[in-house]
């Protein structure tokens, strides 16, 4: 299957913490692969822009080493690599103080009027306001600028009320895309793809027809690298807040009139401020335990953030309720956590039994299920009920009808484009569809926040779980109390 490709409009990127992990391991080798894809036109240019002293030809060897390692399988010959990095400029400066903006003033002063500028903001938090106000008084901020914050946006409502009013002193909210890279995966952008570009499923997608929803992310990863900020965080707001909030929104959302940025983020938003509070008995939290195996050691998660006493959790389930006309009734539940027994991001929807069986009550019961998988193996898989094949009377059995998309669609599909690949040639073309706005953010936040006030008030410890088991036992007992199971956590 051939994509066409269509080159972006002449653009300056200037990626604040650029020569940080992420820059490193996402931004740089994302531009890398669509400057071999032939998305990046030959006047575009990309400076970093960090605190460290570097010399031009130096920071070029880093990106060059970041391509080599986190590059992809994409085949790219030598010498683009080194076109790819002609392109490349670097200035040393910092977000606190006034070293290095006169510089990235003059070469940004080159462009030509109406040139699409970016600023990417990959650093901490603490950064994101004073890059926006240096940006803005250095006289860069002007309306052809776009800026890119990443995550976290926010440690709660009231932080995230105040990050949203700094940035829009400095830019119009159009102006503004908040990154969540989960928007960006492609199997993502396939729920949406899956739900309304086909007829089979809409008419069955309410609380008539479909009995619970099952998000899971399961992580085979701990913190490491991330633990001071992970401490401060846990599973709710590193992960529940943000990537799974943005699932459950594609998943419940009704259909926007177009695909359209705003179209769909109202949609998202409507979702976000339906949910129902999360009831006490319906939250596991969970801490990872050390895992002794000699060939895989590791502490425990209170090892390895170095706090021995932490009531942060690595793990959490939970069930809500969406109090609306379509999903009324039909629970939704949510887990994701770290160090679990494999990786992997899948959206199972359980639809309802039939409403009476005409094979008897030994034909057993049979539901369908239509499982989204998002990584790995990406696909979707639909399970039907069939005859058992063979003599002995009407025996039934489910079968699944599956589709990976990487055979379903050969080669592109079986490499799809990085989630940062995508969301960075969108900010360049202007498209925000797949990017958070400021108020979908405050309505996850106002969502989560009274979930973490109630367990600090009522002073609940997480409960600890084997590392590479599916997560705590109090979090099955949340399912069967329903009379439900969680799908098996499968790589
Ligand atoms: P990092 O490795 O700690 O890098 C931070 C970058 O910020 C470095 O380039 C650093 O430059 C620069 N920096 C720090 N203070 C500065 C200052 N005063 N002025 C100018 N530059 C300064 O962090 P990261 O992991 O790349 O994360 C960057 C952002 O992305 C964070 O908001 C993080 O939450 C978010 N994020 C990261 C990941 C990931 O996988 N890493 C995933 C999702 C979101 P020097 O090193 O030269 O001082």
């Amino acid at each position: 299957m051939v994509s066409r490709i269509i080159p972006v409009d002449p653009f300056d990127l200037v990626v604040f913490g650029g020569t940080g992990d992420l820059a490193q391991r996402k931004i740089l080798p994302a531009l890398f692969r669509r400057f071999c894809t032939g998305h990046i036109p030959d006047s575009a240019r990309i400076i970093g822009a960090a605190r460290s002293d570097m010399t031009l030809d130096a920071y070029r060897a880093f990106c060059a080493k970041a391509i080599k390692t986190y590059g992809g399988t994409r085949s790219c010959e030598d010498g683009t690599v080194q076109e790819f990095l002609s392109r490349l400029d670097y200035v040393p400066l910092d977000a606190m103080g006034e070293t290095g903006w006169p510089e990235l003033v003059h070469k940004l002063e080159g462009c030509a009027a109406g040139r699409v500028t970016v600023f990417y903001f990959s650093v901490g938090p603490r950064l994101f306001g004073p890059l926006a106000e240096r940006l803005r008084h250095h006289g860069m901020a002007g309306p052809d600028t776009r800026i890119v914050v990443e995550k976290p946006f926010g440690h709660d409502l009231e932080s995230a009320q105040a990050l949203n009013a700094t940035l829009a002193r400095h830019f119009a909210e159009g102006q503004i895309y908040r990154i969540d890279h989960y928007l960006g995966k492609e199997t993502v952008q396939n729920l949406m793809a899956v739900r309304f570009g086909n007829m089979l499923f809409e008419p069955l997608w309410n609380s008539q027809y479909v009995d619970h929803i099952q998000i899971t992310v399961a992580e085979t990863v701990g913190v490491d690298g991330r633990e001071e900020y992970y401490d401060r965080a846990g599973a709710m707001r590193d992960m529940i807040q943000n990537h799974l909030m943005q699932l459950l929104c594609l998943i419940a959302m009704e259909p926007p009139a177009k695909f359209d940025p705003d179209a769909v983020r109202d949609e998202k938003l409507k979702v976000i401020r339906a949910l129902d509070a999360v009831l006490p008995h319906h939250i596991v939290r969970g801490q990872f335990e050390a895992c002794l195996d000699p060939d895989h050691p590791h502490p425990s998660y209170r090892g390895s953030v170095g706090e021995p006493r932490s009531t942060t959790e690595s793990y959490i389930a939970l069930r809500t309720h969406l109090s609306n006309w379509r999903w009324a009734g039909t629970p939704f539940y949510l887990r994701t956590g770290k160090r679990l027994k494999a990786r992997s991001s899948v959206i199972n929807v359980m639809f309802k039994d039939a409403p009476h069986s005409i094979f008897g009550e030994e034909a057993g019961r049979h539901a369908n299920l239509l499982s989204i998988r998002l990584q790995p193996n990406e696909g979707i898989t639909l399970k039907v009920t069939i005859k058992e094949p063979g003599p002995g009377g009407m025996r039934l059995v489910d079968v699944p009808l599956d589709m990976t998309f990487a055979e379903a669609l050969g080669p592109d599909g079986g490499d799809p484009p990085d989630a940062y690949e995508r969301l960075i040639t969108d900010v360049i073309r202007g498209n925000q569809t797949l990017f958070m706005r400021g108020d979908e953010v405050e309505a996850a936040w106002a969502w989560t926040d009274p979930i973490i006030a109630g367990w600090e008030a009522r002073g609940d410890a997480p409960k600890p779980y084997p590392s590479g088991s599916a997560g705590p036992t109090d979090a099955d007992l949340l399912m069967r109390r329903d009379g439900r199971e969680w799908r098996g956590i499968n790589p």
